[in-house]
Parts: C-alpha cells; sequence; structure tokens
C-alpha cells in the first residue's frame, strides 16, 4: 500500500472525517452526537472507509497494514509500509481470497456494493483485520454509484420522514418489525429467533461477512479464527444445539476437544491437561493441586444448580413483572445455596473451601488466574464464584468445548441459513449510524443507516436490538440518551482490548502431540491462549498449521500512539509473543511461514467496537447475573444483546443473551418463546 495514502490516526481532523450526510438525510443534526464521534476512536470505526481503488490495490498485491508486521519483513530489518519485503509472505498474500463462510449459499443476503467482489473489479473480498490507519481519508475515496440490484434497500430521497408523524396522520410504513443491529453471533441469533416467531426481521451489519469476533478471514492459503477458537454449547442440550433445534438448522460439524485446553503456569512443572473425560481429570487435578477437591466439588456444585437454572432461561437482571415471573419460575432448590454465594468471588471460593495454602493452593490461584481470564475478562479474586465455578465446568462431559470444522465462520452461516429460512434479511455492508427514538409512545424507531459507499438510508422499525457494545450509545443516540442511563454508561469499567498473532508454521516444526488449545503464563506482552489447527481442518493446507495467539491489553492507550511509536509497541509485541510461542511450542523466528499482528487498533476497525474493546464488561461479583447491565433499556422498544449482557462473552454466553432479549421483546407482544 501507498505510504502517502495512510493518514496517521493522530493526524484525523475533524474536517477530514467523513460527514454523514446530514444535509441530505432526513433526520435534523445532533451537534452533540457529532462532538461525541469526534472525540472517540469510534469514529474509525464508523467510518472503516478505503477506497475502492485501494482495496483492489492491496488485495492484489498482497500489501496489508497488518502484513508489514510480517517476520521476513520485520528480520530484514526495515520495515516499509509499502508491503513485506518477504517474498512468501507476498506470494501468500497475491491469493488472498474470499472468507470462507461469506455470502453461504441460500442465505437472503444484501451486499453494499463497494463491500462486494462486484465492486473491487472480481478482487476477493477477505481483507483479514485492517487497521484504520490503513484508510485513506475518507472524503477522498470515490462513491460508486448505488447499484440497486445490489441492495434494494429504498431510496430515501423520496421517502417520507420517518421520524416525524406525515401531514395526513396516518403511521409510516414500518421497514420491518424489528431491526437488529450487528450480524456477531447475538445479532444473528436474534434476528433468526425473531423471523422464526413470525416477526420480519432486517438485521444490519457494517462489515461485509457476519461473524464479528467470531468471524474468519484468509491470507493466502490460510484460514484464520479471528477472536473465537472454540465453542461452548454444541453437545445435546446446550445453548448452540437447542438454538439450532429450535430453528430447524443443522449445527456447524464439530468435534469435541480433549483435553479441552493444556495450561503451562511456566513453573518448570509438567502442564496441566482439562480432559473432557471426567476421571480422568479428577486425576490431573487430583495430581497437579493436591488437597483442593473440596474447592473442586464445590465449584461441580454450583456449577450443577446454576445449569439448571440457566436452563429454565431465567431473565437477569429482571427489569419488568413478566421478568421477574421468569426469574422466580426459574428458581430450584440449588439456587438457595448458590444464593449465598451471590457476592463472592472465585478467589473466596477457594479461601472457603480451604484450599488456598501451600504451595499447591497457590498453584492453583494462578491456574485459575489464567483460566478465569479467559472467560470472565478477570482474574480469581475479581470473578464472580457462581460464573467462575460454571465455566471451570465447561470442558468436561456431557459439556464440552468445540473445534469447528472448516472454521468458525461455519456457526455464523449455520445461523445466516436459520435467518433466511424463516425469512429475515440480512443486509451486509450496512453500518448504523444514528439512532432516533419514536417521538410518541407506540411509533416507530429510526435508524439512520449508510451502506458502504452509498448514500444514507432511514428506516423505521418498530423495535431495535443492539447487539454492539453499550459504549456505542452515546454516539448512536446523543442527547436523547437519558441523563441517567448515561451517566451508568459512562461509569462502567473500561472493558479490555485484545492482541491477536495470526502465524503459520509447517507442522514438522511443531511437538507431535500438540494440544490444539494451550495456555502460557507469560510476562510479555501477557499470558497467552494459544490455538493450534488440526490435520484436515480446513484451515492450513496439509502439512502446514495456523497458530493463533492471544494476550489481553488494556485497548484505549494503543490509540493515543504516533504512528512511529505505534508501529515500535506493535513489533515489540509480536517480538514478546513469538518469544512466548518459542517457549511452549519451540517455533523459532525462522518457522513461521505467515505472522501478522491485530491491535485494538485492527478490532476496532474489524468490529466496530469502541476503542477495539472486546469482552463485555467483565463477570466481576458485583456486576455478574443481577447486578449486571439489562437487555431492556430506558427507552422502550430498544433491546441490548451480547457480551456486555448477562451471561456474559464467548459465542454460547451471546447466544443465551439473545435469546433472553427475545423472551422479553415477544413477551411484550403476548407471545412465549421457549426452547425445547
Ligand atoms: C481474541 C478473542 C478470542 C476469543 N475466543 C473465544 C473462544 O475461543 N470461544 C468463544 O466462545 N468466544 C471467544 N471469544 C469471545 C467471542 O468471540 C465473543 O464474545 C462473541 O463472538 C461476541 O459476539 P457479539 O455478537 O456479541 O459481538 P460481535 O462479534 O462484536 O458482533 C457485533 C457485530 O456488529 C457489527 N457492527 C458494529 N458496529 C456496527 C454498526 N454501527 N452497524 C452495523 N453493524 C455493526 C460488527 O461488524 C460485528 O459483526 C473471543 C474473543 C476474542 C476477541
Amino acid at each position: 500500500m501507498a505510504a502517502s495514502k495512510r493518514l496517521p490516526v493522530a493526524a484525523r481532523t475533524w474536517s477530514s472525517l467523513p460527514k454523514p450526510s446530514l444535509g441530505s438525510s432526513r433526520w435534523p443534526a445532533s451537534p452533540q452526537r457529532y462532538k461525541a464521534v469526534r472525540q472517540t476512536p469510534f469514529d474509525l470505526a464508523l467510518f472503516p472507509s478505503r477506497s475502492s481503488s485501494d482495496q483492489r490495490r492491496s488485495m492484489d498485491s498482497g500489501t496489508t497494514d497488518s502484513a508489514s508486521s510480517n517476520p521476513h519483513h520485520a528480520q530484514a530489518g526495515a520495515p516499509s509500509p509499502d508491503g513485506p519485503n518477504g517474498a512468501s509472505a507476498n506470494r501468500a498474500s497475491a491469493n488472498a481470497s474470499s472468507t470462507s463462510g461469506a455470502g453461504s449459499p441460500g442465505t437472503s443476503l444484501h451486499r453494499a456494493g463497494a463491500w462486494g467482489a462486484s465492486a473491487m473489479g472480481g478482487a476477493p473480498q477477505g481483507s483479514g483485520v485492517p487497521e484504520p490507519e490503513t484508510a485513506p481519508a475518507p472524503e477522498a475515496a470515490p462513491v460508486p454509484a448505488a447499484d440497486p440490484t445490489l441492495d434494494p434497500a429504498p431510496d430515501l430521497s423520496a421517502a417520507p420522514d420517518p421520524v416525524a408523524a406525515p401531514a395526513s396522520g396516518a403511521t409510516p410504513a414500518l421497514d420491518a418489525d424489528v431491526i437488529v443491529v450487528g450480524a456477531g453471533i447475538a445479532g444473528l441469533t436474534a434476528a433468526a429467533l425473531l423471523a422464526h416467531a413470525g416477526l420480519q426481521v432486517i438485521l444490519l451489519e457494517a462489515h461485509r461477512q457476519s461473524g464479528g469476533c467470531a468471524g474468519t478471514f484468509r491470507r493466502g492459503a490460510y484460514v484464520f479464527d479471528v477472536g473465537a477458537t472454540q465453542v461452548a454449547g454444541l453437545e445435546p442440550g446446550g445453548i448452540h444445539e437447542r438454538l439450532f433445534r429450535h430453528l430447524g438448522e443443522a449445527p456447524p460439524a464439530a468435534e469435541p476437544l480433549n483435553p479441552g485446553c493444556v495450561v503451562d503456569l511456566a513453573d518448570g512443572r509438567e502442564p496441566v491437561r482439562i480432559w473432557r473425560d471426567s476421571a480422568r481429570w479428577r486425576l490431573e487435578r487430583q495430581r497437579q493441586f493436591p488437597g483442593t477437591e473440596p474447592f473442586w466439588q464445590a465449584c461441580a456444585l454450583l456449577h450443577r444448580s446454576s445449569w439448571a437454572f440457566a436452563g429454565r432461561q431465567p431473565v437477569l437482571p429482571a427489569r419488568s413483572l413478566a421478568d421477574w415471573r421468569r426469574l422466580l419460575a426459574a428458581l430450584g432448590p440449588g439456587s438457595l445455596a448458590s444464593g449465598l454465594l451471590v457476592g463472592a468471588s472465585m478467589a473466596d471460593l477457594q479461601r472457603l473451601c480451604g484450599a488456598s495454602h501451600g504451595e499447591s493452593g497457590q498453584r492453583l490461584r494462578r491456574f485459575l488466574d489464567l483460566q478465569l481470564r479467559l472467560y470472565s475478562q478477570q482474574p480469581a479474586d475479581r470473578t464472580a464464584a457462581l460464573y467462575g465455578a460454571t465455566v471451570l465446568q465447561m470442558v468436561q462431559e456431557p459439556l464440552g468445548l468445540w473445534h469447528p470444522q472448516g472454521s468458525m465462520q461455519s456457526l455464523s452461516s449455520a445461523m445466516e441459513r436459520a435467518l433466511a429460512r424463516h425469512g429475515g434479511q440480512l443486509r451486509l455492508g450496512h453500518r448504523l449510524e444514528a439512532l432516533r427514538p419514536p417521538p410518541r409512545p407506540g411509533e416507530s424507531w429510526g435508524l439512520e443507516v449508510r451502506q458502504r459507499g452509498g448514500r444514507p438510508q432511514a428506516l423505521r422499525a418498530r423495535e431495535v436490538v443492539l447487539t454492539l457494545p453499550p459504549q456505542t450509545l452515546e454516539p448512536l443516540l446523543g442527547d436523547q440518551l437519558p441523563a441517567g442511563y448515561r451517566r451508568r454508561l459512562q461509569a462502567l469499567e473500561e472493558p479490555s482490548g485484545a492482541l491477536v498473532f495470526y502465524g503459520a508454521v509447517r507442522r514438522e516444526r511443531l511437538p507431535a502431540d500438540c494440544s490444539p488449545h494451550l495456555q502460557l503464563d507469560w510476562a510479555d506482552p501477557g499470558p497467552l491462549f494459544v490455538s493450534v489447527s488440526r490435520e484436515g481442518d480446513g484451515r492450513a493446507p496439509r502439512g502446514q498449521a495456523t497458530v493463533i495467539a492471544s494476550v489481553f491489553t488494556p485497548a484505549r492507550p494503543w490509540f493515543s500512539l504516533e504512528r512511529q511509536s505505534y508501529e515500535t509497541r506493535k513489533r515489540a509485541a509480536l517480538a514478546g509473543i513469538q518469544a512466548g510461542l518459542e517457549r511452549l511450542l519451540g517455533v523459532g523466528d525462522g518457522d513461521w511461514t505467515w505472522a501478522e499482528l491485530a491491535t485494538p487498533r485492527g478490532w476496532a476497525r474489524w468490529t466496530g467496537r469502541p476503542f477495539g474493546y472486546v469482552g463485555g464488561l467483565g463477570q466481576a461479583p458485583w456486576r455478574f447475573g443481577p447486578f449486571g447491565l439489562a437487555s431492556r433499556t430506558p427507552l422502550a422498544g430498544l433491546w441490548l444483546g451480547g457480551d456486555a449482557i448477562h451471561p456474559g462473552e464467548g459465542t454460547a454466553g451471546v447466544s443465551q443473551s439473545a435469546l433472553m432479549v427475545c423472551q422479553q421483546l415477544l413477551k411484550d407482544r403476548g407471545l412465549e418463546l421457549e426452547l425445547a
């Protein structure tokens, strides 16, 4: 990519940001909203423009910003923004092709022209995890003519004002009963459930593919799962399996992981293998953490009670009479014992069970800190006992963690098919830019949507389900956000960001018995969670493997760095992760056939999440369950789903949140939603 085309984040000014063309919009401008947009890097996520010619060039030459951190390049000691020097990297990315799951056949898709293959002159669609600073100044991007054959969204130049009541007093026509925003796993699930219940549903997705944090991208011969690499809840009775059964769609093919994870505490001792087989896992933990069995028994007890409670599909936190009825009906005999531990952390539970003493107790705490960080964003002393005890049991049969065949995209693709089967519409390349509450009770919500490269569109729906992080509500609603709720959102703790390394290696360079999922207690840049593809699982050619390593990082600081400091910090993080992988897998610098790193900047761009926040609000005792953010907002008809809502992150968690939203929304319409 041409260096001159890049505009460093810090160099962007308000005037260089794209204006949402409110002049031509049917909605009045809200200066407060633009101010909020300007103040946060979310603007970059809102408008991740790249001119179609640049897209074509970067796809054809395979030069992307993230590729500039290719080790061939780094080894040459002359990092150039023009792309990797290494021929193999160039060759690999020159073949970059579309993501495997995007636009699966049979799905009702509306693709935005500039984001689809046709607008790129037949160039492939996959772009990996793009970085915001690779985008040219948005206003420089040529605006391709809207192609009505690609997107039949209404031409709003002649449409009536969606918010003001029409002169005749007649109610303006709705585009849908419900518009769901964000086609990650939460949005796909919510949209499919509502369509199945008979509602007219539109699902808006800014990206050109669904999946969000559980999506996939391609680099040459390699397919990388961008975030999620393993799935809970595919076993019979698990949340994904129940949802697919309810929707009449086959779940994606997947294998249970055994062990689910191998945890290296970097203490010179044998790593801990978390077996799916319960008896084997009991023996393993008794060997690894002698004298801590009462803690594990307590976890099993809490898990059983929480699992039964969750299975009865309660609404948490309850905000209406119907929610309370549902919640009370879900309580069982075990809930009383669990209730006593509502305010306790996992570290409290460890202490209560007398399992925190001595070397074994300390080692157990390190193990818990590592594992819980994966699921709850928090270490043991900040993870709710009710949550932590449950997730620690997820690996063991009859539950389990699953490795989807092909790629993670297969989960979204299956849900896309379910949505299409029930008549829901998925509109890819459609970014929500503003939300307007109904002016009067009973009237419709207005959504200002921009199709990539196209004019703004105004859509109307009776209700809106937003699956983006709650931090997006302020820029989307501006001064329409109730003051008390705004303060509540502003007081939320800052979520994490992620650094994710995507690498490929010849399989012979890996240990012979390499587990597909591993953790390493590593100092710089932090503990690593590593996923290695299996032979024949669709992610790498025969004889090769993809290796993905993620680590949490404070997100916001990555956005205040000048270009050079950013590149330096990124290279240091890449080197730190590779050093960890060398220690864990014995893969040295020269072994990588592909290597690149995504920072929170790339995540912001890929997912539209402010500051690239991932993982929701965490599962601290004071944030978990009844103390969390409710899916019912103070604005009637606006619902929240996704990883900030109970029970939190993970594809299983956000599916559960989507189910909860749909149950509440349908109940308000007099409809019941129960999964078998
Ligand atoms: C590095 C990493 C590893 C992970 N590993 C695992 C794992 O192994 N297993 C697991 O279960 N979970 C894992 N997770 C968590 C899991 O991926 C997420 O919790 C889950 O996928 C979030 O789904 P979601 O639908 O709530 O949000 P998202 O996936 O973020 O989906 C939101 C969607 O909204 C779209 N969007 C954003 N803004 C707009 C807009 N203005 N208009 C329209 N669309 C918009 C985005 O493009 C996106 O597609 C991991 C996460 C990360 C970051």
